[in-house]
Order: structure tokens, then sequence, then C-alpha cells
């Protein structure tokens, strides 16, 4: 068999972060009842207007400056023709001409981690359609407009990839750029972001690219991976057997590996695009441009740096806190109000990765108040909480923002720092525990863990371990 090298490009489209929608002043807010957020021009009525939103543009240049994109000064908007019931004025409003941002391009690592740079053909802005709701049981579509006209940009690459952890690598660092400028929260699972994966094989060797397919809406890392492999393998199958590869869109099945056609591969020109006439050609100044240069944040491979000057704490640590902004502002946070930084970075590695899991949450719905995380770092330093108790608090304060001083009172999780009653409880155990203190002086150290049970049975676990070891051993 010859051998094949994978070309990959990658659309991706990402749900912008705006309040309101892009041309109209409805609510972009998940999950309100269908049909709440809309009104004439997100419903496509006949006579209404559409106007720009200035947030959206705003997004769109923060991310193409981000990218080292050139950004249009002065850009249009283009109706993309087509019928289809989720698109209630037969077009969507999006931009072929004149493209907000371009030739633009990140740095990625490659499969034996080398820095390579993946190229930015364009980004554009757009609105998204509205959803369908298949209802098999009264066998009727119902249709939902809510998300007709939230903001979009479609970022497209090009075609530089090489393989499924190329494309992975780049995704993330678009992830973190754009969910470190704010614009957008980038959830592969809740459809922020979305990648269509576009692939063709060639000769190892050859120079010309081969036909390509375009696989839609992946939305996790996995099925992406599968995808590419899945599709890598049936083009060489193809090219093998003395067939030819069409350029079609094919869906990419996850639960069955495999992926099949969903229709031949459209040209602009089956969209009749021209120019939108209802809004005005979008100007943008040098002064709008520096003013976001100005506010652009640290973005994640410096605060990387940073972190590994100033808080002296290992790699595997910074990769995991500065995975989102929201959890490197909160190791920041609790940091300046004094905290240990290990110790706090133990909690967000630790204890907060394991509650996210279990919740199917993302590190970006944290909601510890640095405040309390600072407080429950203190408490457990000074011994007013054992390990076990500490992270009941932690649960707590990461579950319902509970105060820590006040949780631990309130459940009696406090260490007794009366030392009369702990006293008490070493001896009463230890005269409790014969067989236990006769093992341990026959050499068995171990036996003298039945006896820090018994005490901390009897303290109801408000003793630090610790210290009712060294009170036994001094006895014994
Ligand atoms: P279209 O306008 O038909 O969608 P584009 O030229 O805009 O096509 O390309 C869409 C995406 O497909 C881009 O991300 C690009 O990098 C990628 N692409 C183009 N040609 C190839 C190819 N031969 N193999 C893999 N990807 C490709
Ligand atoms: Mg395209
Ligand atoms: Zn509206």
């Amino acid at each position: 068999m010859r051998e094949y090298e994978t070309v990959i490009g990658l659309e991706v489209h990402v749900e912008l972060a705006t309040k309101t929608k892009i041309f109209c002043s409805c609510s972009t807010a998940f999950g309100a009842a269908p049909n709440m957020h809309t009104c004439p021009v997100c419903t496509g009525m006949p006579g209404s207007l559409p106007v720009l939103n200035k947030q959206v543009l705003e997004y769109a240049i923060a991310v193409g400056l981000a990218t080292n994109c050139d950004i249009t000064r002065y850009g249009k908007f283009d109706r993309k023709n087509y019928f289809y019931p989720d698109n209630p004025q037969n077009y969507q409003i999006s931009q072929l001409y004149l493209p907000i941002c371009r030739n633009g391009k990140v740095e990625i690592s490659d499969d034996e981690g080398n820095k390579k740079f993946v190229g930015i053909h364009e980004i554009h802005m757009e609105e998204d359609a509205g959803k369908l709701n298949h209802d098999d049981w009264d066998d009727a579509s119902l249709v939902d407009y809510n998300r007709s006209g939230v903001p979009l940009i479609e970022i497209v690459s090009e075609p530089d990839m090489r393989s499924a952890t190329e494309v992975i690598n780049y995704l993330e660092k678009l992830r973190m750029l754009i969910q470190y400028l704010g614009a957008s929260d980038c959830k592969l699972q809740e459809g922020s972001m979305r990648a269509d994966v576009n692939l063709s094989v060639r000769e190892k060797g050859s120079d010309t690219f081969g036909t390509r397919t375009e696989m839609k809406n992946l939305n996790s890392f996995t099925a992406i991976s599968h995808a590419i492999e899945g599709e890598r393998e049936r083009q060489i199958d193809i090219l093998e057997s003395g067939g030819q590869v069409v350029q079609e869109t094919r869906r990419w099945d996850d639960v069955k590996g495999e992926s099949y056609a969903m229709r031949s591969k459209e040209d602009a020109q089956d969209y009749r695009y021209f120019p939108d006439p209802d809004l005005v050609p979008v100007v943008v100044s040098e002064e709008m441009i520096d003013e976001i240069k100005a506010k652009e944040p640290e973005f994640r491979d410096a605060k990387m740096e940073r972190y590994r000057s100033e808080f002296g704490i290992p790699d595997y640590d910074i990769e995991i806190i500065t995975s989102a902004k929201h959890m490197a502002d909160l190791f920041e946070e609790t940091v300046k109000l004094g905290a240990d930084p290990k110790k706090v970075s133990n909690w967000l590695m630790g204890e907060t990765m394991r509650l996210l899991k279990e919740k199917g949450q993302d590190a970006q719905d944290v909601k510890l108040s640095p405040v309390h995380l600072a407080k429950l770092v203190s408490m457990t330093e000074e011994r007013q909480l054992n390990n076990i108790n500490a992270k009941k608090v932690f649960e707590a304060m990461f579950e319902e923002g509970v105060s820590p001083l006040e949780y631990a009172t309130e459940h009696d999780l406090i260490t007794v720092q009366d030392t009369g009653a702990l006293t008490a409880a070493v001896e009463a155990a230890i005269a409790a525990c014969p067989k236990a203190v006769e093992d341990y002086h026959a050499g068995k150290e171990k036996a003298i863990g039945a006896i820090v049970g018994q005490v901390m049975k009897a303290m109801k676990g408000q003793a630090d371990p610790g210290e009712v070891n060294r009170l036994i051993k001094e006895r014994l």
C-alpha cells in the first residue's frame, strides 16, 4: 500500500457571549420557553430592519487580533440564500466578500511536540438559525426561533493540519484564546463551539491536494478524533481500490463509528450571495482597534510563563489551573489574599476537578469565592479542620457557596482545641483497646490505628489525627 498524508482544514463556529442578538435587541439567554426571545427582526418579518450589535463587531475584532489577522477596515454583510424552516428570512446574513478578519495564524504543537503555525483564512460574522424540534410522537416538527439571530463568528482555517492531534491542539488553542477574551464560553458539548472538519488524503510527498469531504457538527474532541481516523481510512480505501473521492458533506455517527453522505458539496454560487442592502457598511477606525487591543487580557501562554516564575508551582498544576480563565482568576485572587499558592492549587486540582467531573460541569462554571477558599486554607493550616472535615466544608462551599467558618461551626466540624477533652478521650480509648496496645508493643505499628479510630469517634471527628497519634504514642 502507498503511504498517505492527511490534510485537514477546519470551519469553526463560535457563539458569541453577547447579551442580545446580532441584529436586534432580543435576549440570547439559553433555556427560555420556545419563541420567547423573538421579535419581527429575528423571525424575518417583512419590513423589519436589522441593526448590527456593536459588541459582536468588537468580539470579532478581538478574536481576529488574538489570531494575528488583518482587520478589514471597511466591511460588509451579505445574504446567503437558502430555504429551510429554521431560517425565517430564507437567507442568512453572513459575510462573503469582505469578512471582518483575514490572513491570520495561530501557533500549535504537532504530534512530536514541535511548534507549527496553522493559517487562518478568514473570520466572518453571521447569525445563527432557529432550532427544529422533531416530535415523533405527534408526527410534527416545531420550530423555536430563540436561537435565530444569536451572533456567531466562523473561523476558517487553511488546510494546514495533518493529524487529529494537530486538530485538537488547534481547537484547544482557539478555545483558550476566545474564552480568555470573554467572547464565548466555547463549549463543544453545548454547541457554543462547533467544528466542521474538511479532510482529504494525498500520497506522501505530493504537493497537490486531494478531493476533500466535509464532516459537520462534531460535538466532542473524541468524536472529532474518531471522525478523522474513520474518514482517512475510508478515503484511502477508495483510492487504493482505484476509485475517486467525491466532494460531499458527510455526517459522522460516533455511535456506529462510520460516516454517511448527507449531500453533495454546495458552492458559493448555489447560495446566490449578494450584499445585504439593509445593513450599512462596517467601518472600523484605528481608535476602535487600539481600544480593543488595550483591553486584551493576559492570554494563557503568557500566564503559564508567569506562574512558573512567580508561584513556583509544578507545570502540571499550571496546566490545570490555566485551562479556564475563570479558574486562573480564582487562583490568583485567593493567593492575593495571602493563601499559599501550592495549597490553593491542591484544592483546585483535587477536589474542584473531582466535583466538576462528578457534576459534568466545566471549569468555567466554578462558583467558589476566593475569600472562602483563602479562609479554608488558613483554617487547615491552623489545624482547625482535619482533612476529612476540610473536604466536607469544601464540598458545601463548592455547591452552596457557604462561608467555611460558619458552615464548619454549624456542623460541628471544627477541631476541638480543648486538650483536656482530647487527652481524656485518648486515655479512655487506650483503656478500651488492650489488644491493640499489646500488638503495638509487640511491634505492630499499625495497631495504633484502632485506637486513633476510637478517639476520632469519641470526638465526633473533631480532632486532628496527627495530634491524636502523637498523644497516643506518648502514652504507650
Ligand atoms: P468552501 O468555500 O467551498 O467551503 P473553502 O475553500 O472555503 O471551501 O474551504 C473550506 C475549508 O476546507 C477550509 O477550512 C479549508 O482549509 C479546507 N480545505 C480546502 N481544501 C481542502 C483540501 N483539499 N483538503 C482538506 N481541507 C481543505
Ligand atoms: Mg465553507
Ligand atoms: Zn429579535
